[in-house]
């Protein structure tokens, strides 16, 4: 009845007397050696491994044998009959007679060839995704609705400026200055409360007081009997973020004068006349443009010409206050839109505008010094605008007036 049982586990069970010599073998182990009871029994192992595998079984055997000890081992052997090598598990006991001399050993031998297989492919694995993780250029991280961090890469850690097992296990609060600490945890808590991905701007700041902007991902995840948790990945977008305003600001640049462009400008200005009509604010359009500049060109060239344009630019920027935009809006054209500026207030910084550049002397590498004068025509809002076209075009009507009337003058409509 035992041997029945025996011969039918899996498991190989042996045991060998004091020499190493097979005195029983179950039917896993003839199955494995492909042999008879006859072919094995008061044999050792010399006889079915190669010499150095049966040397290092036979050691094994005799620790147990000499030392009447346990022995666990894993076991490598080439089986011939399958021509491949299996790994086991083998645990080898002492065998006593009744005065408790050692006579002989008893062995199990697992096959944990396949365990072993998938124990390698878990590893390689692993080490594989820890490579990927701690190589790309983005920080990654595992959170639980309680703030406890599960996971991060060693990207965070150094972020954090401390290793990666200081930062597992710990609350972000712990790790964390706790302003930066709810700032990430406003948007981790969005993830749990809606269970859905979430895509957010977040920004900190570095030891140096420079604001880093990232671009964050957040996905919740749950493992099954932990709590919900959510894995993060943050990209430094912090060198685009600058790049992208300074495109912004480019786009709204003249390039010439550094002052806003038409495109701004007219942008800009529709939406305060809009705003102004809404709210019946009041607001002033002052239109500036530089008289005979023709002639500059013509007499000193072109690029005389810029530089006397970025000159009659820079004086004009200490006439407007803060909330006004000066903008040139074409060759030798600028506008300024003032809000909550009366006609009368307008004209007061017309004529500041007109005067100071009809003071300037602009001197350069070349012969002599150059003066020129501006007209300015003079707007406000009024409650029959219908659109900005209507105002815009009456601050230039007015200009054609200045111009009419001599040049050099500030005409108001
Ligand atoms: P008015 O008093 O009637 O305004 O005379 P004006 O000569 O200033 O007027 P007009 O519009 O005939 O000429 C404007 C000139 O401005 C013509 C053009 O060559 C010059 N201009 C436009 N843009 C630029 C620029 O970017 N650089 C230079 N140097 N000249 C420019
Ligand atoms: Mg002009
Ligand atoms: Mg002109």
């Amino acid at each position: 009845m035992l041997a029945e049982v025996l011969n039918n586990v899996g498991t190989c069970i042996f045991t060998k007397d004091i020499n190493g010599c097979y005195t029983y073998v179950n039917q896993a182990v003839l199955d494995l050696l492909n042999v008879n009871l006859a072919e094995i029994i008061g044999f050792d192992d010399s006889q079915f491994f190669d010499l150095a595998l049966s040397q290092q079984l036979k050691k094994n055997d005799q620790k147990v044998i000499k030392e009447a000890i346990t022995v666990e081992n894993e076991e490598t052997n080439f089986i011939k009959v399958l021509q491949e090598t299996r790994i086991y598990k083998t645990v080898k006991k002492p065998l006593f007679d009744d005065k408790n001399n050692v006579i002989g050993m008893c062995g199990v031998s697992t096959d944990i060839t396949a365990e072993k297989k998938l124990q390698q492919i878990v590893k390689t694995q692993k080490k594989l995704l820890h490579t990927i993780l701690d190589n790309v250029d983005a920080y990654i991280y595992m959170k639980d609705n309680e703030r406890t961090f599960k996971y991060v890469n060693s990207k965070v850690a150094e972020l954090f400026g401390t290793p990666v097992e200081n930062i597992i296990g710990k609350k972000d609060t712990e790790v964390l200055p706790l302003d930066v600490a709810e700032h990430f945890n406003k948007s981790d808590q969005q993830v749990f409360d809606t269970g859905e991905k979430q895509t957010i701007e977040e920004t900190s700041e570095d030891e140096h007081g420079n604001v880093l902007h990232y671009i964050s991902t957040k996905i919740p995840y749950q493992q099954q009997g932990e709590l919900p948790t959510l894995i993060g990945f943050s990209t430094d977008v912090s060198e685009l973020y600058v790049l992208k305003e300074e495109f912004k600001k480019q786009a709204n640049t003249d390039s010439l004068t550094k002052l806003y462009n038409r495109r701004y400008f007219i942008d800009h200005a529709e939406r305060e006349f809009h705003r102004a009509k809404r709210h019946l604010r009041i607001l002033s359009l002052i239109a500036i443009d530089i008289d005979h500049f023709k002639d500059i060109n013509d007499s000193y060239g072109h690029p005389i010409g810029d530089q006397v344009l970025m000159s009659v630019a820079q004086c004009l920027l200490p006439c407007v206050r803060q909330e006004d935009i000066l903008a040139r809006i074409g060759g030798e054209e600028f506008s300024i839109l003032l809000p909550e500026t009366t006609l009368q207030s307008a004209k007061v910084v017309a004529e500041r505008i007109r005067l100071n550049q009809s003071n300037l002397i602009i001197k350069g590498e070349w012969q002599g010094e150059i003066q020129v004068t501006v007209s300015i025509g003079v707007t406000c809002i009024r409650f029959e605008d219908d659109n900005f076209n209507d105002f815009f075009t009456r601050a230039d009507k007015a200009l054609y007036q200045a111009k009419n009337s001599g040049r050099d003058q500030v005409f108001c409509w």
